[in-house]
């Protein structure tokens, strides 16, 4: 059960403060608090779900085309990691070490990412 007592469900509603980089219909990026290295940013779905498994499952082809449509232009256009690289995850559950149960993926990029899980 996604449960709204979560830290990007307070984000996604104005009850806590992000360094928003991009927002639209479907998803909302800002900034990593705890950056692992020079660019890390979220991008967060509107649904709630917690993780990838269930947004795909919960949401229709062509919702998840606009999530990760969206994943791509904050990647490339908005940041503008196109050129240098970037690298994207997301965690799913205790091995993973998910902290936040609402599904997001990371964008890291900016330098070379070796070395950097
Ligand atoms: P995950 O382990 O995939 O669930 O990642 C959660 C991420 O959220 C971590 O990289 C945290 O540093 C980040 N995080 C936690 N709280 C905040 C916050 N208030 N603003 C921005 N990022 C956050």
């Amino acid at each position: 059960m996604y449960d709204r007592n979560n830290i990007f469900y307070k984000i996604l509603h104005g009850e806590i403060p992000s360094k928003k980089v991009f927002e639209n219909d479907v998803a909302l990026a800002f900034y990593d608090i705890n950056p692992v290295c020079k660019v890390h940013v979220l991008v967060i779905c509107k649904r709630e779900c917690r993780n990838l498994e269930e947004f795909v499952q919960g949401s229709s082809a062509e919702e998840v085309k606009a999530y990760f449509e969206t994943l791509t232009k904050v990647a490339e256009d908005v940041l503008g990691l196109g050129r240098s690289g970037y690298r994207v995850l997301t965690n799913t559950g205790r091995d993973a070490g998910q902290e936040v149960e609402h599904f997001h993926m990371h964008i890291l990029g900016g330098e070379s990412l070796k070395g950097v899980l």
